[in-house]
């Protein structure tokens, strides 16, 4: 395949048209950003792992029927999935007390948060991702209000199964963010990709970060703990 193909370069993931209509090949990258691009590194083996780990989730989410853009996973690098036109939302949802919810509420890092809180980021690099409501969501025309609808009962649906399964693996699912598409036949589905570059998890017992906060917060090297958590992950669906 050609870099003609090439139809999109994000921070962790490029996107190749293919030969078949509707089906785009996704790659994912070694690169970590953090602070909107501020700070980036190339992590040799970080692509590999996100792809082994996001394949795990999004396999689990699917048989619990969450539609997911997924379709073929090709190698360690590679998979197929359904083109769908992206909403310009981050979806953010929160368990407890983290990161930009900390500083902007002032509240202490790991204040529980009863029944959660699920927020939208505009995608929008000039403007800095802005935090923005429902309210914004319909003027800016971003998604219909039967969308945003289906968006936020998906999220809570996403939260409510993740939660169990990363339990059962000794973490704690902090926050995490989603992007989600809509398919040519009017489908919405989760895209993008679930992994500890989007997600904080914390050992249960140390409450230590197995996530990209490690990068954020030069903590050392990301990978021991990405393997961690692919391993735990598959000691669990191989049980
Ligand atoms: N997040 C993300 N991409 C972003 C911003 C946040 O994947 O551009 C994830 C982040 O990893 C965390 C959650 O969304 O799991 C909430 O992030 P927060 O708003 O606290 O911002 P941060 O502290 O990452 O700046």
């Amino acid at each position: 395949m050609t870099d003609q193909n090439l139809i999109y370069t994000g921070k962790a993931k490029d996107l190749y048209r293919t030969d078949q209509p509707g089906i785009l090949k996704m790659v994912y990258k070694n690169q970590a950003t953090a602070g909107n691009g501020a700070k980036k590194e190339e992590i040799p083996g970080k692509g590999v792992l996100n792809q082994a780990i996001n394949q795990l989730i999004f396999t689990y989410l699917a048989e619990a029927g969450i539609p997911t853009h997924l379709v073929e996973v090709l190698n360690a690098r590679e998979e197929l999935v359904k083109e769908a036109q992206m909403f310009p939302l981050e979806v953010v949802f929160r368990n407890y007390a983290a990161g930009s919810f900390v500083k902007r509420l002032g509240v202490e890092k790991g204040t529980p948060i009863e029944d959660g809180v699920l927020e939208f980021f505009y995608k929008a690099d000039a403007l800095n991702d802005p935090f923005i409501n429902d309210d914004d969501i319909r003027f800016l025309q971003v998604a219909t209000e039967a969308e945003l609808q289906e968006i936020k009962a998906l999220t809570r649906r996403i939260n409510t199964l993740l939660v169990d399964l990363f339990k059962q693996a000794g973490l704690i699912l902090v926050d995490f963010k989603l992007e989600f598409g809509r398919t040519a036949a009017g489908e919405i589905v989760l895209a993008d990709e679930f992994s500890p570059d989007n997600a904080r998890l914390w050992d249960v017992e140390t409450k230590a970060s197995f996530d990209k906060d490690i990068f954020r917060n030069d903590e050392g090297d990301i990978i021991p703990f990405y393997e961690a958590v692919l391993s735990r992950l598959e000691a669990l669906t191989q049980a």
